[in-house]
């Protein structure tokens, strides 16, 4: 089954202690997209300006992704600059500049309406509800979001949290959206505001999983050089997304936690380069090598003989 995915395609300057890149492709739905295209065909919605690159609709193309819900405005992409400390989970916004984004109202294509599952990748909650509201009955539906959001739009986001089945966030966001100093009470408090489902993301250190009344927890992969943090909960979520879409008709706890170590393999992978350098050049197996190491990782007994 396929995946639609609404969210930002952007136009990136990033700035870590080492290195910085400017004019770089990112945007929440683009790393969302190209992480869940692993798994299952992407239906894209979004909005880019006269100055976004013909090659990357055609590189979409050649991904499956089909970005006849990608509307070419007149005007700039949006843009948004960040740099990263020496502890690369904390990140400063350095400018945002919306440009076509400012009068964006996405119009779902007729063919469109009918996707199954949906990620509603980081943008305005608003918008995310707009999206919702021209879909016919989706079977599944993920949404991420992140303190912006929460901090300036939280009435719309709580209309939208009782229509998510998956709600995806990191640490601080389930923090500040609870005000609990627990992340297992955050997770818990957070599925009593609508999802079914809660993943809070904790960077480098690994995922935890709520709903169902159970519970999950994963690690990260354990990576020697991150080279730009910039899309990995984008990539995880769109590798959740894809993943579920791809493989699962009605989805359970146990999808969720196979879905979520894809999420985490994905995010990995993105961070070793900048933009979304690396995953374009991702192959299957190197996926299922990375699933694996994180099988053997979990295991805490020894496999008997
Ligand atoms: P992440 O590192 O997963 O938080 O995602 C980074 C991506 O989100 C970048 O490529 C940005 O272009 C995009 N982004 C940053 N701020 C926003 C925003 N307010 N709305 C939508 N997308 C954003």
């Amino acid at each position: 089954m396929s995946v639609l995915i609404v969210g930002s395609i952007a136009i990136d300057t990033v700035k870590t202690p080492v290195e910085e890149h400017a004019d770089l492709l990112g945007g929440s739905a683009s790393y969302a997209a190209l992480g869940a295209s692993f798994f299952s065909p992407v239906n894209l919605v979004g909005v880019v300006g006269d100055d976004f690159p013909e090659s990357e609709f055609a590189f979409w193309k050649t991904r499956n992704i089909d970005a006849s819900g990608v509307t070419r405005a007149h005007g700039k992409t949006f843009r948004w600059s960040g740099e990263y400390a020496w502890d690369l989970n904390a990140r400063e916004t350095k400018s945002i500049a919306l440009n076509v984004f400012e009068n964006f109202q996405p119009s779902l294509p007729e063919t469109f309406r009918k996707t199954d599952f949906v990620l509603l990748a980081n943008i305005a909650p608003s918008l995310q509800l707009h999206v919702l509201e021209q879909m016919e009955r989706p079977r599944f539906v993920v949404a991420d979001t992140m303190d912006l959001w929460i901090e300036t739009a939280r009435a719309d986001l709580d209309a939208l949290l009782p229509r998510v089945d998956l709600l995806i966030l990191n640490d601080s966001e389930a923090r500040e959206m609870t005000k609990e100093t627990s992340l297992i009470k955050a997770g818990r408090g957070i599925c009593k505001l609508g999802p079914r489902f809660v993943a809070i993301k904790k960077g480098e250190h690994g995922a935890l999983l709520f709903g169902d009344g159970e519970f999950f927890s994963c690690g990260a992969y354990p990576l020697e050089d991150i080279h730009d943090p910039t899309g990995a909960g984008d990539t995880f979520a769109g590798g959740m997304a894809g993943h579920l879409a791809g493989t699962v008709k009605k989805v359970h706890f146990t999808d969720l936690r196979k879905a979520m170590i894809y999420g985490s393999v994905l995010a990995s992978f993105c961070v070793e380069a900048f933009s979304l350098d690396r995953l374009r050049k991702l192959r299957m197996d190197e996926i299922a090598e990375r699933y694996e190491t994180f099988k053997l990782m979990s295991q805490f007994e020894a496999p008997e003989n």
